[in-house]
């Protein structure tokens, strides 16, 4: 028997093409989770769509958007089991964007993660390695260059050598080197390298080795090392 109805809709995107569209065509991505988010889905793969949206929004460096449409995923997972993935990946996802855009609520963006990370998961696990690593990166912003790095090298000192997570984190290191060093300056590497554990790139195994180092150099740090100017 044949179903008209259906052979009448029309074909939704499924997850993983519409991370594809978003890495390759942001803007086409975002328009193609705007059509399957007016869908009835059910409140789990709606949540995933508003965070993968506003993680696409970020990608296009359209980040009013991204905040708004994170705050509205947040309240979708109101609707969620307290200990929904999804949870975590909208703390994360506020998270990055609160730190890329140095904003004051960094530092309780990333201690919101970083705690839900540590309830949620196990000890040491991968989600609290990354969630951790961007805390040291608002740390290192907002309150000590030399305490966010501190933090950082003992994160990195946990991990083999080979490690790709730590490849990450010694990248990161050497980017707030640099921002302590006069007249060292990185140029912003667009579009930003995606978060991991986000919707868009979920892998917390094998991160962009330029992602944590890219939000390092959004903005200078706190110095509370030698740091002395550079003179005009
Ligand atoms: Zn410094």
């Amino acid at each position: 028997m044949t179903d008209r109805t259906t052979r009448r809709t029309p074909s939704l995107a499924p997850l993983d093409r519409l991370r594809a569209y978003a890495t390759a065509y942001p803007s086409y991505g975002a328009e193609q989770i705007r059509r399957r988010l007016t869908t009835k889905d059910d409140d789990a793969i709606h949540a995933d769509l508003m965070i993968l949206l506003a993680e696409t929004y970020h990608r296009q460096g359209l980040r009013r958007a991204a905040i708004e449409t994170i705050a509205d995923a947040a309240l979708c997972d109101a609707r969620l089991p307290p200990y929904s993935p999804r949870r975590l990946a909208t703390l994360a996802v506020s998270a990055d964007l609160a730190v890329f855009d140095a904003r004051v609520g960094a530092l309780p963006a990333c201690n919101r993660y970083l705690d839900a990370a540590i309830h949620t998961t196990r000890p040491n696990s991968r989600r609290v390695l990354h969630a951790e690593a961007l805390h040291t990166v608002a740390v290192y912003h907002h309150s000590s260059c030399v305490r966010g790095r501190a933090q950082l090298a003992m994160l990195t000192g946990r991990l083999p050598p080979a490690d790709s997570v730590a490849v990450m984190l010694r990248h990161a290191i050497a980017a707030m080197d640099d921002g302590c060093r006069p007249g060292c300056q990185t140029p912003p590497t667009r579009p930003p390298p995606p978060l991991p554990g986000g919707v868009l790139r979920p892998d917390l195994h094998t991160p962009p080795t330029d992602y944590l180092a890219s939000r390092v150099t959004r903005h200078p740090p706190t110095h509370t090392c030698v740091f002395v100017p550079t003179p005009a």
